[in-house]
């Protein structure tokens, strides 16, 4: 029998969440990433502004946009930022038109910023904020991980892991940890994690109406 509802539920309209993905490095941040971003065709990257130099084969206006420490500052003082952050010598932040018009469109975004951008931006847009930490299964694991290029000094070693573990520190400000034992699994989670954030109330603006009728349906 056809519904007397003239309401369809719309769980596709709603506004859009800001998953923030943390780990220190050598826990599989990037991979989960690309694998989110490769997967589900309703997140994008929110892309960073920094005045660090490029890398080979970074792209400008992909990975990052590079920009000189003048525009990065001007930018600052005229409020384009949602939070910005001094990270290991260079200034990093997170533009904030595109993202604030993207979330009322729906969109949700992706950002791999460090605990202090985390931070920020919980305090300034807590109910749009999912906030994930990743950890390697182990710390012989996180050694292997961060020594697997085989030519770095035993000094840049111990460098890389003081600074990840400096990093595993912050994990108290997360909602969700996932352990990376396995990558497809590490994936599978946060892919979990995604979907029940998306369902929650006060993001399924589109039900709305679908409710009231349910509640009071017209005879
Ligand atoms: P990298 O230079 O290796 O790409 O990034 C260095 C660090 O800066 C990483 O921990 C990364 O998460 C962080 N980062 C990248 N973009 C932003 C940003 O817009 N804001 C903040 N707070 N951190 C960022």
């Amino acid at each position: 029998m056809a519904s007397t509802l003239s309401q369809k539920p719309d769980t596709l309209q709603r506004r859009g969440l800001m998953l923030i993905m943390s780990s220190p490095s050598g826990a599989g941040k990037t991979t989960v990433s690309r694998m989110l971003l490769e997967h589900d065709g309703h997140i994008r990257m929110s892309v960073s502004v920094t005045t660090r130099p490029p890398r080979p084969g970074e792209v400008d206006g992909k990975d990052y946009y590079f920009v000189g420490q003048a525009e990065f500052d001007r930018m600052v003082e005229d409020g384009a930022f949602l939070e910005w952050a001094f990270v290991f010598g260079h200034c990093y932040g997170t533009p904030k038109a595109e993202v604030k018009a993207g979330l009322r469109q729906g969109h949700d975004f992706l950002f791999d910023i460090d605990w202090q951008g985390t931070q920020q931006l919980y305090q300034k847009l807590e109910t749009d904020v999912v906030r994930v930490f990743l950890l390697p299964p182990s710390i012989g694991e996180l050694r292997r991980r961060l020594t697997s290029r085989g030519t770095d000094s035993a000094e840049v070693i111990a460098g890389r892991m003081a600074r990840a573990q400096a990093e595993i520190s912050h994990w108290d400000g997360y909602d969700y940890v996932v352990v990376n034992d396995d990558i497809d699994t590490c994936f599978a989670k946060v892919t979990q994690i995604l979907a029940a954030e998306r369902m929650r109330r006060a993001r399924q603006t589109g039900l709305i109406g679908f409710v009231r009728e349910l509640m009071h349906p017209v005879p």
